[in-house]
């Protein structure tokens, strides 16, 4: 069975289409590292685009929550954001997450609402092979315990929309949601900087 895999070149080639379109831009002229927001003026409306077109072509489901919301909601409050400003943590937390951008952005004092201006397109490729590795491990699982309606093990990655479907019996499964990828890898995250050796990290954050 031939199972067509996005390579990082056709993800990055999605991601630049994509983002191209929404900002009535060529292609040639995105940088990948390039902040949306302060380089291309990208709003809200053109990133649920952007979004949009490339859960298309890359028959994924991007997270609807930004990484931001997914933090407020695992950690206490305060201990994300204080005033309006990313805590140590918080800062920490998006320097892991966000490994594609340069952490000397990540600086004390950096606020809620410019964290939107870090997003580049390289947010969005990086995001998107992410949430490939979540599919592919998806797919393996349930080939490896078969379809729930019929049984069959040949249980196939649709060519045309975010979901997997049964050669079988037809039975159709989503794709695991980015909300539920992303929310998975904030625990890591969390549980990585519970551990013993992160104490000087809690530490700095007190007043
Ligand atoms: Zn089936």
């Amino acid at each position: 069975m031939i199972i067509h895999k996005l390579t990082q070149a056709d993800v990055e080639t999605a991601v630049i289409a994509a983002v191209a379109r929404s900002l009535d831009r060529k292609p040639e002229e995105i940088e990948l590292h390039a902040s949306l927001q302060d380089e291309y003026g990208a709003e809200s409306l053109d990133i649920l685009e952007i979004v949009f077109n490339i859960e298309k072509s890359c028959r994924l489901r991007l997270p609807k929550m930004t990484l931001l919301q997914h933090a407020q909601e695992k950690f206490a409050t305060n201990q994300f954001i204080k005033q309006g400003e990313l805590t140590a943590l918080g800062l920490e937390v998006l320097r892991q997450m966000r490994p594609e951008i340069d952490s000397e952005q990540f600086r004390p004092g950096l606020r809620v609402q410019d964290v939107s201006r870090l997003v580049t397109a390289q947010t969005f490729v990086r995001l998107a092979l992410r949430l490939l590795d979540g599919k592919e491990e998806a797919l393996e699982k349930l080939r490896s315990s078969g379809c729930t309606t019929c049984g069959s093990k040949e249980v196939l990655d649709s060519t045309t929309a975010a979901e997997f479907v049964c050669a079988n019996c037809g039975a159709i499964y989503p794709v695991p949601s980015g909300d539920a990828i992303l929310a998975e890898d904030l625990v890591r995250v969390q549980t990585k900087m519970d551990s013993p050796t992160s104490v000087s990290l809690a530490a700095s954050d007190a007043p």
